[in-house]
């Protein structure tokens, strides 16, 4: 399952909630039971193909079937989440609801994401505290008529309270009694008010509003960036609640029309709608795998830094190769090298330009990268939502032909910065050129330890004054193949100019999945496999300053003959 949003997905709960419909659905129920379980005698049912608790069960799976021969039902239903789906494109929407075993599976980072945004949901209930959860697993209609029971009772704050109104459902986070009437509580594990949200709140108001319930105020509950944890989590600090009752109201006039072009949409063919910048705004559209199927490798979609507009521009001209863009198109001179690069083959090395950046780094040389990991609530004193926490790091150091590798990994239930630091500070002494891939990063970090941990205040400084960046002679396009297609990414760079180094063979391969392996690690109690991922670890974030090693000798290949190189 992916969250509570993906339950509402699951078209057999929406079936439920409709009591209107239940006694057709029952009739039609009876009359194909006999034809489903032929038909599951010889094709056996997926379990998982619908992430709904439900879907494990002969009855619901069944039901499933049932639905989608019926039109009409499957059409009519709709949840918040199906609602704001349709808003971003009708096609997503009648592709969730026909086809949605074509939805991309969620990777690792974004469940982990889902799961991040629970966690904030139900911390936040703590700002009302003593209210009644209801459980989402219990069942709609179940959930529909608690919410009326402890309405009637004089319960004063409900999680998860459930509604339907004009066949919509919609849970809200949390409904408190106020003055003047109920106030509706939605919680985002953002850091601030995006205009998006609205939309959530401005249905869920249509629902619960619509249910006869009288609705005094909305708010978006969402974290505060500038709280900085010290002792216990401060929660009145750690949430900023804004009120969103006068943008939430301004769009009630247009839901039912949006609501009825959505059903309209759904009662049809798949639409017949192309790709467009909709795809990734406001979300990115977890249909892409399907309907971007016929967009080549290194499409004129990669061009780096071609506004989306013109990208689609370029599309609607039945342009996709960069082979065909037209000489009147205007593109900068580092989009010209990409895309002659692209249809050429031909390789652009800025000589001049690598000589004067190879110039400014003395040996000894360190090879410096940090793996970090963030989490919306802090765990750690001095630490705010989302900062990037370091974890690891590791330092190649080449000196008088010499390389050696040094490192470091922390414990994922101690705040890893003083000892992180500390053994930094010390491992790179030697250095007089520190070289980081995008430097912005590695010294953000640096400097959030000066601010957090004073004392390392001026060692840090003397540190970041000797960092340089690998990263510029290929954001530049200094040094540019086709292999790179757009991209100055460490990622791309390497496999372009080193392709026998590879991380394709490693169990952590990119820092997400580093980042997710590190918090795992507090979570597995095998002594075994905490050992194998951090192993795992520590393999990953070596090979990226080995990387940084290879990639830093192949410049210096450009300007000096091999036998000269002062390499390992
Ligand atoms: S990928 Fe784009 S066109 Fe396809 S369903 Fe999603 S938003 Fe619509």
């Amino acid at each position: 399952m992916y969250n509570k949003e993906s339950f509402y997905d699951c078209t057999i709960v929406d079936l439920f909630a409709g009591p209107t419909f239940f006694t057709p659905i029952i009739i039609y129920y009876i009359i194909f039971k006999a034809l489903i379980q032929i038909n599951n005698k010889f094709f056996p049912i997926q379990t998982g193909s619908c992430h709904c608790p439900y879907n494990s069960t002969l009855l619901s799976r069944n039901l499933f079937m049932i639905i989608g021969t019926m039109p009409k039902f499957r059409s009519f239903f709709l949840s918040k989440s199906q609602f704001t789906r349709g808003l971003q494109c009708h096609k997503s929407l009648w592709l969730l609801k026909n086809r949605p075993e074509l939805r991309a599976e969620p990777d690792a980072s974004l469940q982990a994401r889902f799961d991040a945004g629970t966690d904030v949901g139900i911390l936040a209930q703590q700002l009302f505290p003593d209210g009644m959860t209801l459980e989402y697993n219990s069942g709609i209609s179940h959930n529909i008529n608690t919410t009326q029971e402890l309405i009637a009772s004089g319960i004063g704050t409900i999680y998860e309270a459930t509604f339907r109104h004009d066949s919509v459902l919609a849970m809200v986070d949390i409904l408190h009694k106020g003055p003047g009437g109920w106030r509706l509580y939605e919680v985002k594990s953002s850091t601030e008010t995006k205009d998006i949200f609205i939309n959530d709140t401005a249905i869920q108001y249509y629902v619960v509003a619509g249910s006869g319930i009288k609705v005094s105020r909305v708010f978006l509950v969402h974290l505060n960036n500038q709280y900085t944890r010290v002792g216990e989590l401060d929660l009145q600090e750690l949430f900023t609640i804004d009120d969103v009752t006068d943008s939430t109201l301004s769009r009630q006039r247009d839901i039912p029309q949006l609501l009825a072009a959505m059903r309209q949409s759904l009662e049809g063919d798949e639409p017949d709608i192309d790709i467009g910048p909709y795809c990734t705004e406001p979300y990115d559209c977890d249909f892409i795998p399907y309907c971007w199927q016929h967009i080549p490798k290194c499409s004129i979609f990669d061009i780096a830094n071609l506004r989306k507009n013109r990208k689609f521009a370029l599309y609607y001209r039945n342009i996709l190769h960069m082979k065909e863009i037209p000489p009147d198109f205007s593109l900068s001179d580092n989009m010209q090298i990409q895309v002659e690069a692209e249809v050429t083959g031909k390789e652009f090395i800025n000589i001049s330009n690598i000589k004067e950046f190879l110039s400014n780094i003395k040996e000894p040389l360190g090879f410096l990268d940090f793996e970090t990991f963030m989490e919306p609530v802090p765990s750690f004193d001095y630490q705010k939502p989302y900062q990037q926490i370091p974890f690891q790091y590791s330092l190649h150091i080449l000196a008088s032909d010499k390389l050696s590798q040094h490192e470091f990994l922390g414990q994922p239930d101690e705040d890893p910065r003083r000892a992180f630091i500390t053994k930094l500070l010390i491992d790179t002494r030697p250095c007089r050129t520190i070289i980081v891939y995008n430097q912005a990063f590695e010294i953000v970090r640096l400097q959030e330890i000066a601010r957090d941990f004073p004392e390392f205040a001026t060692d840090i400084d003397l540190l970041i004054a000797r960092i340089t960046d690998l990263m510029v002679p290929f954001r530049n396009r200094d040094y540019y193949v086709r292999a790179m297609c757009g991209s100055h990414s460490i990622k791309s760079v390497l496999p372009a100019l080193v392709p026998d180094l590879s991380y394709n063979n490693l169990a952590i391969a990119d820092g997400e999945t580093a980042m997710l392996s590190y918090a795992r690690l507090a979570k597995i109690s095998s002594q075994e496999e905490i050992d194998k991922v951090r192993q795992d670890l520590l393999e990953y974030c070596r090979l990226d300053t080995l990387a940084m090693v290879k990639i830093w000798e192949k410049l210096v290949s450009l300007i000096k003959p091999r036998e000269q190189l002062l390499l390992f």
